[in-house]
């Protein structure tokens, strides 16, 4: 907080969508439209970008896709380059307005919300700087579906897509960025060459495994907590111009989990995850959607599905060209949303589990759900994951070489008023539950909602310390991103 109770302005040039703001009045902790002629005031930095006040974008950025959580920022940016996001954060340091990075606001917990701060929306950082052979930089605020729209026509694609591709690529390696490779190439945050990033002391670095690598190594997964990345470079690997998909159904755990293991280690397949639903006559239905590449030939299916145990009439194989394949899922979400029924309120929770423990776990945790439990619009997923045992401190992958992202995706009506605490509750026992087992937290849900400080000390571990050491050197106002409470 400001401890000067002199009231103050800063005044600048600012541009707003509706209003010229003049000023930061830090005792109200307001930007102001008018300026009072006998106030002192202090300047604000020239942005290229805008700086929005008017309450339905503040409105719209004190929500996310879980509609549950909501802080009421105080301005928006909209950066116009990478020197506003410097400015803005050397701004905010010396005037303690805390700040949170947002990519997609996609999280369901707040994470990417900051009350009474300034919110970066990093949507408007979007190009693609230079595309190479086997490398891309971008700026961080571009979604992964932008970035393949230019990259599969050249034959290239980043090893590792989210399932869902409307998701910032700041916001994702944040997170970790989990996708059906995963169970070849690790998550998201395994394959990056170099970070451009901004300090919470509003210092643009440049960080890599071998350059700053205490930064680098706790802003991957980092939940926004040491820097906002502005820039990425990430490797580019050949992809062929069509996929083959194969979605088989199983009614039947341990056959669906032996013939995941027989896909992920066969070695043939380029992706595969899990969808799993309530099955209308009782149970679950466990679909395995796997995929493989190919360029002018198909891959012969029955070598794809060589040693699988389902029964034929379970599977349906389709070709699609790979950006019409790689965007399914936001095909899917675009028609959920298109019912209404993105806008219900969403309390998600996501875990990491070990490989050795995912059957059971799976199961105990499903025998204790039913579709009433996923409400309108819920899905439960499993994503299988190499773990690359990288140098990632922020990143937590339970310690197995094969683990699994277990997320069980609920939404409720706005007018149940049990739905959020009810679910909340069961979103933390899955997260217990899995811990108990060795599992870990993916802090892109609900569940950080129902963590103390001391849980998060709990979560880290080891590395906790080094984090602390990481938030200390760059962001020691602690200023950058309060959503999820972590320090
Ligand atoms: C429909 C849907 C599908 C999804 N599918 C997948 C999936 O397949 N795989 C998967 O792994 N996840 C998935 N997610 C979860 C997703 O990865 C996270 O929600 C992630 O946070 C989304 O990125 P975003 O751009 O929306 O980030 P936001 O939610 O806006 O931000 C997430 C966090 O990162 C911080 N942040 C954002 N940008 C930056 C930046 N540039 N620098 C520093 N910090 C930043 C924010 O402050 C916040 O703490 C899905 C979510 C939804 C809603």
């Amino acid at each position: 907080m400001i401890a000067s109770t002199r009231r103050s302005f800063v005044k600048g040039l600012v541009a707003s969508t509706s209003v010229l703001i003049l000023g930061f009045d830090p005792v109200r902790r307001s930007w102001v439209t008018s300026a009072l002629a006998d106030t002192p005031t202090i300047s604000i930095p020239h942005l290229d970008g805008v700086l929005i006040t008017d309450p339905a974008t503040l409105a719209t950025f004190a929500d996310d896709f879980g509609h549950v959580i909501h802080h009421t920022p105080i301005a928006v940016l909209q950066p116009g380059s990478v020197d506003d996001v410097v400015r803005a954060v050397r701004f905010c340091l010396e005037h303690r307005i805390q700040v949170a990075a947002r990519g997609q606001g996609h999280s369901t917990g707040g994470q990417s919300q900051v009350q009474g701060g300034l919110v970066i929306d990093s949507s408007t950082l979007n190009a693609i700087e230079h595309i190479g052979s086997n490398s891309v930089q971008v700026q961080a605020g571009i979604r992964w579906i932008d970035l393949i729209a230019k990259t599969i026509p050249l034959g290239l694609t980043p090893p590792v897509l989210t399932g869902f591709t409307g998701l910032s690529v700041g916001g994702t390696l944040s997170m970790g960025g989990i996708g059906a490779a995963s169970f070849k190439f690790g998550a998201q945050v395994d394959n990056v060459i170099e970070l451009e990033v901004v300090t919470g002391e509003g210092l643009l670095v440049t960080c890599s495994k071998t350059e700053l690598p205490l930064l680098y190594n706790a802003i991957l997964g980092g939940v926004g907590q040491y820097a906002i990345v502005v820039r990425a470079t990430l490797p580019l690997v050949s992809v062929g111009a069509n996929a083959r998909s194969y979605v088989i159904n199983y009614t039947d755990a341990p056959t669906f989990f032996s013939d995941m293991n027989k896909l992920t280690t066969a070695g043939i397949i380029d992706g595969v995850y899990a969808l799993i639903v309530p099955n209308p006559a009782g149970g679950w239905v466990y679909q395995i959607n796997a995929n493989k590449y190919f360029g002018t030939t198909p891959p012969d299916d029955s070598t794809v599905l060589a040693g699988l145990a389902f029964p034929p009439p379970a599977l349906t194989a389709a070709t699609y060209d790979t950006y019409t394949f790689d965007t399914l899922v936001d095909q899917q979400i675009a028609f959920l949303g298109s019912l209404g029924l993105n806008a219900l309120p969403h309390v998600w929770g996501d875990v990491f589990v070990p490989g050795s423990s995912t059957s059971s776990f799976v199961q105990s945790t499903l025998a204790t759900l039913g579709p009433a439990d996923l409400g309108p619009e819920g899905f439960i997923l499993l994503f299988p994951i190499r773990n690359a045992f990288s140098e990632e401190l922020a990143f937590r992958l339970p310690r197995e070489e094969n683990v699994f992202l277990f997320d069980i995706l609920s939404s409720g009506l706005p007018t149940d008023t049990a739905y959020v605490p009810t679910e909340l509750a069961k979103a933390r026992a899955l997260f217990d539950g899995s811990r108990a087992l060795g599992g870990t937290l993916y802090p892109i849900g609900s569940i950080p909602l129902t963590m103390s400080k001391a849980d998060w000390v709990r979560e880290y571990g080891v590395v906790y310390p080094a984090l602390k050491i990481a938030k200390d050197l760059f962001d020691p106002a602690r200023i950058l991103t309060p959503g999820p409470g972590i320090f």
